[in-house]
C-alpha cells in the first residue's frame, strides 16, 4: 500500500464529505460513510452524492472547500480529471493515472489519492510476493489492480478482450500482456462482465473472459470486482468448489475505509461499512 501522501495536512474533526460522479445515484458510498458516522458517533460529520457532469467538474471540485467539504470520492466518470487538477498525489494515484479520493486542505490546495488497488491488497487472504496474478481487463480498475500487485510483489499477466489495450497497460507497469488465460494463484476479474442483468449464465461470463470451469478452479484465490444485485458467477463457481474468493463489495467497503482514515484520521469501522455497502444494494 502507498504510503501517506507528501505534505497531508492533520485530519479535520468536523467536515462535509461526498461522492462525485456523472451519472452517481447509485452509489453505495453515501451508505457506507454514514454507517461508519453513526458507529463512531461522528455527528460533526456529513456525506453526500455530488452529481457533477464532466463539464463542471473542475469548477465544481475548487468550490467544495469553502463550502465546508474536506474531501470527496470519485467515480465515473472523473477519475482521470481527479488526478489532473489535484496539487499533490500520493504515488499510487500517479502511477495509476487516475485518482478515488480527494483530501482539500485548509489552504485550499488538493490532494489525490487512489485507494482501489491498496484496498484489493488489503482484502486478499493470499500471500503477494512471487504469487502469480492473472489480471483479467484493462480499464481504470486493472490499471489499480495491476500497479498494487506489482507494488505487493507479484508476477501479474494481464489478459483483456482488446489485446492491444493489455499490451499497453502491461508495458507502462511492468506486467505481461498474455493472448490466452494462463493459470495461477490468483485471478482478478476487472472487467465489467457480470455487471448488470444482461448476463443470462454461467457459461456466458465464462466465456466472455475466455476461461472455463477448469481454469477458474486452478487459482487459490478468484476475485471479482463486479459487484451488483446479482451474486458473480466467477465467485459462485469457485466458492462451490472450495476456491478462496474476494468479492466486489468487500473491495468497495476497504477502499471506502481507507478513504476514511485518510479523512478523518480514525480507524474505520470496517465489517459496519462492509455490511453497508453490501445492503446498499
Ligand atoms: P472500464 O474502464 O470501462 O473497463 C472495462 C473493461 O471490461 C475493459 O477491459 C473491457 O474490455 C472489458 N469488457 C467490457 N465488456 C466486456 C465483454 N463483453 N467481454 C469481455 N470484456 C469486456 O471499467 P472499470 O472502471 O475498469 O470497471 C470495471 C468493473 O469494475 C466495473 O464493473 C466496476 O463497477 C467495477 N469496479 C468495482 C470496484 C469495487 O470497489 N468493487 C471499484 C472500481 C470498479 P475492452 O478493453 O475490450 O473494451
Amino acid at each position: 500500500m502507498a504510503g501517506p501522501i507528501s505534505g497531508e495536512p492533520p485530519a479535520p474533526r468536523r467536515g462535509r464529505l461526498g461522492v462525485l460522479g456523472w451519472p452517481v445515484a447509485h452509489s453505495r458510498s453515501p451508505a457506507m460513510h454514514r454507517a461508519a458516522f453513526a458507529e463512531l458517533g461522528l455527528s460533526g460529520w456529513s456525506y453526500q452524492l455530488l452529481p457533477v457532469p464532466p463539464e463542471l467538474f473542475d469548477e465544481t471540485v475548487r468550490a467544495l472547500p469553502a463550502a465546508g467539504f474536506v474531501g470527496a470520492n470519485v467515480t465515473l466518470p472523473h477519475k482521470q480529471a481527479a488526478l489532473e487538477l489535484s496539487d499533490d498525489a500520493s504515488p499510487a494515484a500517479l502511477a495509476i493515472g487516475a485518482a478515488n479520493t480527494l483530501s482539500f486542505a485548509a489552504d485550499g490546495r488538493i490532494y489525490a489519492e487512489n485507494t482501489d488497488g491498496p484496498a484489493l491488497i488489503a482484502s486478499l487472504p493470499i500471500a503477494l510476493p512471487g504469487a502469480r496474478a492473472v489480471v483479467l481487463g484493462a480499464g481504470g480498475t486493472a490499471r489499480s489492480a495491476v500497479w498494487a500487485l506489482r507494488a505487493a510483489g507479484a508476477d501479474v499477466a494481464v489478459w483483456n478482450r482488446t489485446p492491444a489495450r493489455a499490451r499497453e497497460l502491461a508495458e507502462q507497469l511492468g506486467a505481461r500482456a498474455i493472448d490466452r488465460v494462463e493459470s495461477g494463484d490468483l485471478l482478478c476479474n476487472c472487467t465489467s462482465v457480470g455487471l448488470g442483468t444482461r448476463w443470462t449464465s454461467h457459461e456466458e461470463v465464462l466465456q466472455s473472459l475466455a476461461i472455463n470451469t477448469d481454469l477458474l478452479l486452478s487459482y487459490a484465490c478468484v476475485v471479482d470486482f463486479v459487484y451488483g444485485e446479482r451474486a458473480s458467477s466467477l465467485l459462485d463457481i469457485a466458492r462451490e468448489r472450495g476456491v478462496m474468493t474476494v468479492d466486489g463489495a468487500t473491495i468497495l467497503g476497504e477502499q471506502g475505509a481507507l478513504s476514511f482514515e485518510l479523512w478523518t484520521g480514525l480507524e474505520a469501522p470496517r465489517a459496519v461499512m462492509a455490511h453497508a455497502a453490501m445492503e446498499a444494494a
